[in-house]
């Protein structure tokens, strides 16, 4: 049984889009739930909620809020976790600072984050504020492996109903370019810990020892990696790229993840907006660094600080002028690949561009074959592999083609998404040494000033998990199977001697192949073509690109995937969707009170959710109220009853309504559970007789501006009223 305290589900709240969804939707989930005797909880992970958490000693008693992020990080290492978690705010500095004056103006008294911290107090406030910041909130919670996958419904109606796909021709001159050398694929050393270690990273120069880190520390077992990226190997494949792009007459575009990777892959990006700048930092170097310019914060801010330099800008010009055209993040307002560090993320960049049929936009807003620079080798194969299978058999048909389904290695910050505390940009040419306390030296790379140096690791009980997980999920679906997993890769090669013996041992190795990455590609690219199933078993990395790759090319979307997080310790995460919180639905709504969103993937969560429960506690009336949602989920999809774009035509709060209605109907036709059928044949009877009212009352809302009492701070009341317009639909609910 549950402890008293803690319900049987948590229902995360959040920020933006989704949380304004919850407005209409968590209130008809309590009501059901409640049904079967299953309560549904909050908890506030949302930024604000955060911040709140963070500063009680500035807030009055009454405004103190508890740390439920701290709460869940507890609760997902115990068997009885189960949550349901939306897309959250991994806050910019920008997004941190507004929600700080937001809550000011309410009345907090928070302290200004301070952006160049002076005193001590400051520091402190600054060192607080930086735990809020970026990802802060996935990694507390995702104390498990990741499964991945298209729900059965939502699969079926992609196939019935086929999003439209551009056209790959054999003489399209898209690539896909990478380093031969000097990258972090090439440089890679790996060891697997015999016994538990504490560690050091130090650098030796010829001017001493400087220590970049200490206190690292290690359980037996732990892969630790270690590798560095050449700034001069970087620079110069930049300027043979930018050369070759030039001459093939195709556009650039730089692909990479700023967010996620946030101490390498911004300065990465530095170094080609200095390299496709070469001849104006040639010349006005140190005029530039006056100006506060930093190649690591993008074009648009250079352009911004030099705007009133009519040399530098005439150097600008005539620079742009003799390089090849960028591809466009927007083209109507000018903004190129190389203006915002985390404007172009390659998880969503490269499936779209590979679902245009190899287009990107150019400066001309006109379609344009692109020279795809991903300069890093270790996973830009994928997107080789997938380019030349496209030009070769044209693009995919999402009518009739299979899945990709995805079993990652995500627990305990495994490998690069966890690396960031031990990523170093070199600051002098010597030797980069990570010893452990013993002695050994563990890894060893002589380095350059400016080369990008990182050590990132993954634990034994995770990976050993996710084998595990993939045994047990590629045992339920019965397809191919593959760990992509390249043998010459020194940190896949320590893996792969994990995955081996387990297959071995379990008696399931004749189940499974492993695969390098680009081999791997092609392979599931193939099977999905003939319209069969496959799981790809990957490391941390590979399942954020593939869970948007694949479900792009088949589905248009990744918003729409079940996406389960199997918690270590028995119990259950369950994430909405792969996508974020929308900020551009929540100005919709605000202008015109039409919320796009589509809560298909808490339908798909909740369903997981139940079944959870009830496998997890024997609750067959759990079990029922989820096998009614998958029913509900369905008829949502068969329906066409997702909300709609445009304003005056259905939207989120209409697609709730007729999941409640189909989800009554479901309940009150099965047979399994007798109480509960007899408690929802009236609610179903309601809800389909309101239905002209309700309809009505819910299209009578749109069209004027609302308040919501704040941005990420709403009022609750008034976001109820919002959300919540239709008084026949409220009475039935309640
Ligand atoms: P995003 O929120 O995923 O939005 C990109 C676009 O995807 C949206 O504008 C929308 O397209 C579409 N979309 C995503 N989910 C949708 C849904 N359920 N229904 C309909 N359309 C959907 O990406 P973003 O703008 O990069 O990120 C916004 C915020 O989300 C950031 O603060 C980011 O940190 C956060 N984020 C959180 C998570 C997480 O918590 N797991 C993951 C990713 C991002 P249209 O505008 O064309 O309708």
């Amino acid at each position: 049984m549950s402890d008293q305290n803690t319900p049987d589900i948590i229902y995360t709240k959040v920020d933006e889009a989704p949380e304004l969804a919850s407005a209409s939707f968590l209130p008809i989930i309590q009501k059901f739930a409640a049904a079967a005797g299953v309560s549904v909880g909050t908890k506030d992970i949302s930024l604000a909620g955060r911040i709140l958490a963070t500063f009680p000693e500035y807030l009055s008693a009454d405004q103190r809020q508890s740390d439920d992020l701290a709460d869940l990080g507890k609760l997902v290492k115990t068997p009885e976790a189960n949550v349901i978690k939306l897309p959250n705010i991994s806050a910019s500095v920008p997004q941190l600072v507004a929600a700080v004056k937001e809550l000011q103006s309410q009345g907090f008294a928070l302290p200004d984050y301070p952006e160049t911290p002076a005193s001590d107090e400051e520091k402190a406030v600054r060192a607080k504020y930086d735990t809020i910041k970026g990802s802060a909130v996935n990694p507390v919670l995702r104390e498990g492996n990741s499964d991945r996958r298209a729900a059965k419904a939502v699969k079926s109606y992609a196939q019935s109903n086929p999003h439209r796909m551009g056209d790959w021709t054999a003489d399209s001159k898209t690539r896909v370019a990478s380093m031969s050398g000097g990258d972090f694929f090439s440089n890679e050393t790996s060891a697997t810990l015999a016994k538990e270690a504490t560690a050091k990273i130090v650098l030796e120069t010829a001017n001493g020892e400087t220590v970049l880190k200490e206190g690292l520390s290690y359980p037996a077992g732990t892969v630790v990696d270690a590798t560095f990226m050449s700034a001069a190997a970087l620079d110069a494949f930049l300027a043979e790229e930018i050369a070759s792009t030039k001459a093939e007459g195709t556009l650039f575009s730089l692909h990479m993840k700023a967010t996620m990777m946030k101490v390498s892959d911004p300065i990465i990006f530095g170094h080609a907006v200095k390299v496709f700048l070469k001849p104006v930092f040639d010349l006005f170097s140190p005029e530039m660094e006056e100006l506060g310019v930093n190649p690591n914060s993008g074009m648009g801010d250079l352009l911004n600080r030099v705007k009133d330099q009519p040399a530098i800008m005439a150097a600008i010009d005539a620079c742009l002028a003799k390089r090849p055209p960028l591809y466009m993040v927007d083209s109507d307002k000018g903004i190129t690949n190389l203006h915002v560090p985390s404007d172009v993320i390659i998880d969503a960049s490269m499936p779209a561009l590979i679902r245009a049929g190899g287009k990107g936009w150019g400066p001309d807003g006109k379609e344009s074959d692109a020279n795809c620079v991903i300069p890093d080798n270790s996973y830009a194969p994928v997107y080789d592999e997938s380019v030349k299978f496209f030009k070769e058999n044209g693009k995919l048909n999402p009518a009739t083609a299979g899945t990709v389904q995805n079993i990652g290695l995500m627990a305990q910050k495994a490998e690069e998404y966890g690396s960031h505390p031990t990523t170093f940009e070199i600051a002098e040419a010597g030797t980069v040494k990570m010893i452990l306390d013993d002695g050994t030296v563990l890894h060893e790379h002589k380095v350059e000033a400016g080369d990008i140096w990182r050590s990132a690791s993954a634990r034994k009980a995770p990976i050993e998990d996710w084998v595990m997980l993939a045994i047990d999920r590629q045992r339920a679906e019965g397809t191919r199977a593959i760990f992509w997993l390249d043998e010459n890769r020194a940190h896949d090669a320590e893996l792969i001697a994990y995955v081996k013996p387990i297959l071995e041992a379990k008696g399931v190795a004749d189940k499974f192949e492993i695969m390098a990455p680009r081999e791997a590609t092609r392979a599931s690219l193939e099977t999905i073509t003939e319209g069969k199933n496959t799981i790809a078993i990957t490391g941390n990395v590979l399942r954020d690109y593939l869970t948007d790759l694949f479900p792009i090319l088949e589905l248009a979307t990744s918003a729409k995937m079940l996406s389960i997080v199997k918690l270590m310790n028995g119990g259950g995460l369950f994430e909405t969707g792969a996508g974020g919180s929308a900020p551009k639905h929540v100005q919709q709504l605000m202008e015109e009170n039409h919320l796009r969103w589509d809560s298909l993937g808490e339908f798909c969560a909740l369903g997981e959710s139940l079944q959870f429960l009830a496998d997890a506690r024997s609750n067959e009336k759990a079990r029922v109220l989820g096998q009614a949602v998958d029913a509900a989920t369905q008829g949502i999809l068969d329906d066409n009853r997702s909300p709609s774009r445009k304003v005056g035509e259905p939207d989120n709060r209409n697609s709730h309504y007729w999941f409640a209605r189909y989800w009554a109907e479901a309940l009150a036709a099965q047979n399994s559970e007798a109480e509960l059928a007899a408690y929802f044949a009236p609610i179903a009877k309601a809800l389909a007789e309101g239905e002209a009212a309700i309809l009505a009352e819910l299209a009578a809302a749109q069209g004027p501006a609302v308040d919501l009492g704040g941005y990420y701070h709403g009022d609750a009341a008034k976001t109820a009223a919002v959300m919540r317009p239709s008084a026949t639909l409220n009475a039935i609910i309640g």
